[in-house]
């Protein structure tokens, strides 16, 4: 079954009374090199169990399927389950869990499904939640070695910006924190099916836990990144000391202690400037 054709698409899902649902993000593929190029290009190969996020009719799932080990995905669309059952029936190395990514136990799921093999996530995310499933899965602090995803173009351009830069953001240096993100392609809209209003990218992530900072500390540094990177315009010292209510005095003398400009933004600082300014403002309080 050829499920980037879009007759067939159209044929399977009228069979099951399905349609398409915005608010889930739903823009499935049709191009047939982009699962193949997503499969190889993110691990999925012998050895490697591939955790799925968002399966659409099964047409990255088939790609991976076909390359791995074990693909489990998860999949919040219970209309899609019987019509999975009928896409990926000639696989038996594929498992579909019917729940929502952010609430599962993701830790459990790898745990289960992929022992004594190594993990990697693939997916063609939901839009609407981009940002809150990269971060669950690398906070999680999963046992997985990378996460290949497409995701909108402007949000691939930030996840894989430079600390330091202009593009950068806090989502930016969580993926730096835990990993190191590249693009690999782009993507244009007329490549789904309903097209979307904006073009996509492919990003890969490589974890690789470059920092590891003692659980406390860890928590105060994110609280610091979001409320510096909150208010872009703002500087470090007036947007951190309003959203985290610190005196700005205290801010600006442990600015001047790093080594930083009291009027410092957080685009300007490079991830060891924020870990270092972030070890020294806790001691500060
Ligand atoms: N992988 C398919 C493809 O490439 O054609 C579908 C990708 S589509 C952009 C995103 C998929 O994620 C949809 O199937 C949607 O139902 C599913 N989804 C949306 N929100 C989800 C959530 N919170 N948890 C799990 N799946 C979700």
């Amino acid at each position: 079954m050829n499920l980037t054709d879009i007759k067939t698409i159209k044929e399977i899902m009228s069979r099951h009374g399905f349609s398409f649902s915005k608010g889930l993000g739903q823009n499935f593929i049709i191009n047939p090199e982009i699962c193949p190029e997503i499969a190889e290009k993110g691990n999925a190969r012998q050895g490697f169990g591939v955790l799925e996020i968002g399966t659409g009719v099964g047409v990255l799932t088939k790609e991976l399927a076909k390359r791995a080990d074990k693909v489990t995905a998860i999949e919040i669309d219970a209309r899609l389950i019987p019509v999975l059952a009928e896409t990926l029936a000639d696989f038996d190395n594929v498992k579909v869990i019917n729940d929502d990514v952010m609430k599962v136990d993701l830790q459990k799921i790898i745990a289960e499904e992929f022992a004594g093999l190594r993990v990697a996530v693939c997916a063609n995310l939901p839009y609407y939640i981009t940002s809150p499933v990269i971060m669950r899965l690398l906070e999680s602090r999963l046992p997985i070695e990378s996460v290949t995803v497409m995701v909108q173009k402007e949000a691939g351009q930030r996840l894989c910006a430079e600390v330091g830069s202009r593009d950068a953001g806090a989502i930016t240096v969580g993926v730096n924190y835990y990993g190191t993100a590249r693009r690999l392609f782009d993507v244009s809209r007329e490549n789904f099916m309903p097209a979307p209003n904006v073009d996509s990218t492919v990003i890969k992530i490589d974890i690789n836990q470059r920092y590891n900072l003692a659980p406390d500390e860890e928590k105060f540094f994110f609280r610091l990144v979001k409320a510096g990177f909150s208010q872009r315009r703002k500087t470090v010292a007036n947007a951190v000391s309003s959203q985290m209510g610190i005196p700005k005095e205290t801010v600006y003398t442990t600015l001047r202690n790093t080594g930083l400009s009291e009027k410092s933004r957080m685009e300007s600082l490079t991830m060891q400037n924020i870990i270092d300014f972030s070890a020294n403002l806790r001691g500060a309080l």
